[in-house]
């Protein structure tokens, strides 16, 4: 028997009590609005040459047995079951494809085709395991208020999960036509969509009040309810995203790329910081990962971090071609500010306060000096399209825009270092979730044919069988047809619900 070290988890903004793992997972935020995280980052206890011979599901139990350690073996790889089945298309769930001297981990095989299916297929299973490990009887109800694409990944993950009912708010007229189709043609009768007339800030907002009415949860709970929520800021979307690097490096291993112990490099197009805060993990756990490479859009605040040591929130907000990463405050960022201040809540206290208050902070050059594994840059929208033309025309291999922005991050960095270390990409979304951007940076001529066409010609140009989830949409029946005004959003919830 492996002697396995419980982690408990702490927040980025007070010396509270720590919690249990499944504890974090059912609070999701702190109640002092810290983020929670593990009291020290577990050693791999497999070797890579023992993880390479396992298949993903035995790597992602390998991984997360280590961070969630109030959960059974049964129950965790339960979940893990009930997650990594056939809701993927491929059994491999994350596959490497080399294309021009770079390693691409596609990790958008799950039912939405975008990354975040790598954790919100399991989050519900999660969920469910820690309420009944807390005593928790209450049906958990997910709130969701989206501009398009964790709604569906979200939708996807919660649909017909026992003891869960989910009930997500959009923007009646701000999200694509195909995300909204993708939406309101999701079934199962846990399943609650609802379009406001409203932006998403309002829709946002609407959802952080109905969060924050004591009187209401109290209501609810005498009904059996309770509230929970799917954002990426819980520590049970952030472990999940752990398991994909540690599968990489195994399968460059398996498939002699790499020899055991070399290091690798690991590119991530990055918007909220989860993504690569988990490939820091990953590092931090022991895999030999030499530089974490940071991709941002036009959205360039975090490269300006790394570059500066500043944070500054204060700018424009672009509109670009990789909407998933038009963001402006990398929430996870509050994980690796609290870990470089040497998991010091009262410094990280005080930068949120100065990053709430006047947009910006400033951190030390001891802090600066542990971000020197990080590497930042940005492509702009011209170079994101160009990056997906010259690899199309260079393998054939098409790429969608945001991990296109990764990939033309990752040519400067080539340029700029000269490093030769063997490299992985993040491949964030499939082409097909955003055809019309991909094949206009291929052909200009394309731009006249509809949405479908473009869906077929990608197809036949990229020799990609077209994905189940979008073949779904052009067929689906509509289900869900409710629309309600901001103000209405709890009458919406009750409605629902039944109370
Ligand atoms: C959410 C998302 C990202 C950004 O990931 P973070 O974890 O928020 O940094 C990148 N690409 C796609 C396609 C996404 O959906």
């Amino acid at each position: 028997m492996e002697n396995i070290t419980e982690v408990l988890y702490n927040s980025t903004r007070s010396k509270g009590k720590p919690v249990t793992a499944s504890q974090a997972i059912l609070k999701g935020l702190s109640d002092d609005g810290g983020l929670f995280v593990p009291d020290h980052i577990p050693a791999l206890t497999k070797s890579p040459a023992e993880l390479s011979a396992m298949n993903y599901k035995q790597v992602a139990y390998e991984v997360m047995k280590l961070f969630l350690t109030d959960l059974t073996e049964e129950e965790l790889k339960s979940c893990i079951d009930k997650a990594y089945d056939s809701k993927f298309d491929t059994e491999v769930i994350a596959p490497l494809v080399e294309a021009q001297g770079a390693y691409y981990l596609e990790l958008f095989h799950g039912s939405t085709i975008a990354f975040k299916d790598m954790a919100l297929s399991i989050l519900p299973h999660l969920l469910i395991t820690s309420a009944r490990k807390n005593q928790i009887k209450n049906e958990i109800v997910i709130l969701t208020a989206t501009s398009g694409d964790t709604g569906k990944a979200a939708l996807a993950g919660f649909a017909g999960v026992e003891g869960t009912r989910i009930i997500v708010f959009y923007p009646k007229n701000g999200v694509s036509p195909i995300q909204e189709k993708q939406m309101v043609t999701q079934k199962g009768d846990n399943t609650f969509v609802v379009g406001i007339h409203g932006n998403f800030d309002d829709a946002q907002t609407g959802v952080k009040k109905i969060f924050s009415d004591k009187e209401f949860a109290e209501e609810l709970d005498a009904k059996g309810f309770q509230f929970s929520s799917a954002n990426s800021i819980n520590i049970g979307r952030l472990v999940p995203q752990v398991c994909y690097y540690v599968y990489a490096y195994a399968q460059l291993l398996k498939e002699g790329k790499i020899t055991e112990g070399e290091k690798i490099n690991v590119v991530v197009p990055t918007g909220n910081f989860g993504n690569i805060l988990a490939a820091f993990y990953a590092k931090n756990m022991g895999l030999p990962i030499h530089k974490l490479i940071c991709a941002s859009n036009e959205n360039k605040v975090l490269y300006d971090f790394f570059r500066t040591g500043t944070y500054d929130r204060n700018r424009e907000f672009v509109l670009t071609s990789s909407p998933s990463m038009d963001i402006l405050i990398s929430s996870n960022l509050e994980r690796l500010i609290y870990h470089i201040a040497g998991d010091n809540a009262d410094k990280n206290k005080e930068l949120m306060a100065s990053l709430g208050g006047q947009g910006r902070y400033e951190i030390s050059a001891g802090m600066r000096e542990e971000l020197k594994d990080f590497y930042g840059n940005f492509a702009s929208e011209e170079e994101t399209a160009e990056e997906i033309a010259r690899l199309y025309r260079a393998c054939g291999y098409v790429l969608d825009t945001h991990t296109s922005v990764a990939s033309a991050v990752y040519r400067k960095y080539i340029a700029e270092t000269g490093d030769t270390t063997k490299t992985v990409i993040a491949s964030t979304a499939s082409p097909f979730k955003f055809t019309r951007s991909v094949m206009n940076a291929i052909d200009k001529k394309y731009d006249a044919m509809s949405d479908l066409e473009l869906v077929d010609e990608l197809s036949g140009l990229a020799n990609v069988k077209i994905p189940g989830a979008i073949e779904e949409i052009r067929t689906a029946p509509v289900v869900h047809d409710h629309q309600c005004e901001v103000d209405e959003m709890k009458d919406a919830v009750k409605g629902f619900l039944g109370v």
